[in-house]
């Protein structure tokens, strides 16, 4: 099967975003491109993914072209390859509707960086899209633009998209976005949410992806 690794991981990751409590049912688009062939695998629309196997995740070129598919592709497959396109160092997406971080792009305001662990893994406030359905002509390419060079953006009154080099750190972008947007209610329950400077976010997002923990030169995201 062409590219079974790659569809294996779509998949797998698709049914993971329940457990983390940021989809239920058929909820949630996941996308990854790979590397060397640039072809992209992408959860269909509007199936439970508990019923899908590896075969089921869409295969198109950069360019949307079906290449190994037997349903049709998510429905903003030009949003998820826009990105591919716009940012060499992306090759995954994940889009939520996770309840905190929706609750925040509710308000229509950037999230800002609150925290260290959000700050490891977000190198700039998470700007935020007016509301766009996915027939509006600015869906394609509005978050993408305001995403820049970012890791997530937050589509006003629908939910939010992670981005990473690979599904692992778009997942855990989701999640830690999720729990940002959790620690933000909860600060504001007790007081008045500290915003971390713009070069505190740079240097502790810099050191976490080339310093850290295992990752000492070998991460190229920055
Ligand atoms: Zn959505």
């Amino acid at each position: 099967m062409l590219l079974y690794e790659l569809r294996k991981k779509v998949l797998d990751t698709a049914l993971s975003l329940p457990s983390y409590g940021l989809v239920w049912l058929a909820g949630g688009t996941v996308s990854a491109r790979d590397p060397e062939t640039n072809l992209v695998c992408t959860t269909p629309s509007g199936l439970d993914y508990r019923t899908l196997s590896a075969e089921d995740i869409c295969v198109t070129d950069i360019d949307e072209k079906i290449v190994d598919s037997k349903y049709r592709p998510s429905v903003a497959l030009t949003l998820w390859t826009n990105f591919f396109r716009k940012r060499p160092d992306v090759n995954a997406v994940v889009h939520t509707h996770s309840h905190a971080a929706t609750a925040f792009a509710v308000t229509g305001q950037e999230m800002p960086i609150i925290t260290e662990t959000q700050a490891n893994w977000f190198n700039r406030p998470i700007p935020i899209t007016p509301y766009l359905s996915v027939e509006d002509p600015r869906f394609d390419m509005l978050p993408v633009e305001l995403t820049a060079d970012g890791f997530a953006v937050m589509l006003g009154q629908h939910g939010v998209i992670t981005l990473g080099s690979n599904l692992d750190h778009a997942l855990e972008r989701a999640v830690t976005l999720e729990e940002a947007a959790k620690t933000y209610a909860y600060a504001k329950i007790f007081g008045t949410p500290r915003t971390l400077p713009p070069e505190v976010v740079r240097r502790s997002f810099d050191y976490y992806h080339n310093r850290y923990g295992q990752n000492a030169d070998t991460e190229g995201e920055k």
